[in-house]
């Protein structure tokens, strides 16, 4: 995970470490360095950042032991990321569904968006398993109406994990089976609805609207991105697409388990604003974890 990151800033450390630098070699180093970032999947506003923190940290400053070089590191991302992710509270979600049905007010609702492909029925089942786990059995609501194989796919992951499932016929109103789910929870007394949707080419205006209308008619408290770590530069380009359509809430960021880069998480956050709140390492139900800026910086720095 994260290896071309990992190794870019460690050779980063090195070089700055070796011996003392004059201004122009460490000019050099650290365009160099904003190369390779942007290999990294970082997105070209942030490697600036980061090279012009990293220069105003080094400059006129002589550190040669590599322990202060790499606290230096480590400090000039931490604030270049806080920044990037600045005031982006990540929600307990399994504590605010049992607070919403303690009060009465009805349960969670959570509307996953995304392309097809990038994971969102396995992130869906995650999730589905997550709440489950914490004592809180969520409705799944199957309103990918047009491709068969999506309700088919969620009614197994449902079944295995004995969650009820609210499916329409093929074709029917992806919006009515949305409201039909959360109609099923409140009668029912679960606190939580998790609604799939269709993730046909993203350009589709069709989609839009039917994003539009299920957004229209669920009232969510949360419209959750799924994007794949592995498409780069296109998870931005979705990123931006749904949160000019719908508005994203907060984004989940699958395959980081396969993701050698590291840098999209920081692209994706970067180019919408909205916090990664869970990335997918894996493919089994427990692989998912929540996200936060020490546990990417461990990762990239350590
Ligand atoms: P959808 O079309 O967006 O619903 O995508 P799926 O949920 O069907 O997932 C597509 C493929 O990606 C499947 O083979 C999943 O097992 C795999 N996948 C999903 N999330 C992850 C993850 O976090 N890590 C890995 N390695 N594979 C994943």
């Amino acid at each position: 995970m994260f290896e071309k990151l990992r190794s870019t800033l460690r050779g980063f450390v090195e070089k700055v470490s070796t011996k003392e630098l004059s201004e122009r070699e460490l000019s050099e180093i650290l365009e160099d360095l904003k190369i390779q970032l942007l290999e990294s999947d970082v997105a070209f506003e942030i490697a600036e950042q980061l090279t012009e923190e990293l220069k105003n940290r080094l400059a006129g400053r002589r550190v040669s032991r590599r322990e202060d070089v790499g606290a230096l590191v480590r400090e000039a991302f931490r604030s270049v990321i806080e920044e990037v992710f600045r005031g982006a509270s990540i929600p307990d979600l399994v504590e605010e569904a049992k607070r919403l049905c303690r009060s009465g007010e009805g349960p969670l609702k959570i509307v996953f968006l995304g392309v097809n492909g990038v994971g969102k029925t396995t992130t869906i089942a995650k999730f589905a398993y997550m709440f489950r786990k914490n004592g809180v059995t969520p409705v799944l609501a199957a309103a990918d109406t047009f491709r068969a194989g999506a309700q088919e796919q969620l009614r197994i992951h449902a079944s295995r994990l004995g969650v009820p499932l609210i499916a329409g016929k093929y074709g029917a109103d992806p919006a009515s089976v949305a409201y039909d789910a959360i109609a099923h929870a409140s009668s029912k007394g679960f606190c939580v609805v998790l609604i799939d949707t269709a993730g046909r080419m993203h350009t589709d205006k069709d989609l839009v609207d039917e994003l539009r209308k299920i957004v229209r008619v669920s009232r969510p408290h949360y419209k959750i991105l799924v994007l794949d770590a592995l498409t780069g530069n296109d998870a931005v380009e979705q990123a931006r697409f749904f949160d000019e359509a719908v508005g994203v809430d907060l984004v989940v960021l699958t395959k980081i388990d396969a993701d050698a880069k590291g840098g999209g998480a920081l692209s994706v956050a970067y180019a919408i604003r909205k916090p990664i709140a869970y990335v997918g390492v894996g493919q089994d139900y427990d692989d998912l974890q929540r996200f936060d800026v020490d546990w990417f910086l461990k990762r990239i720095l350590s």
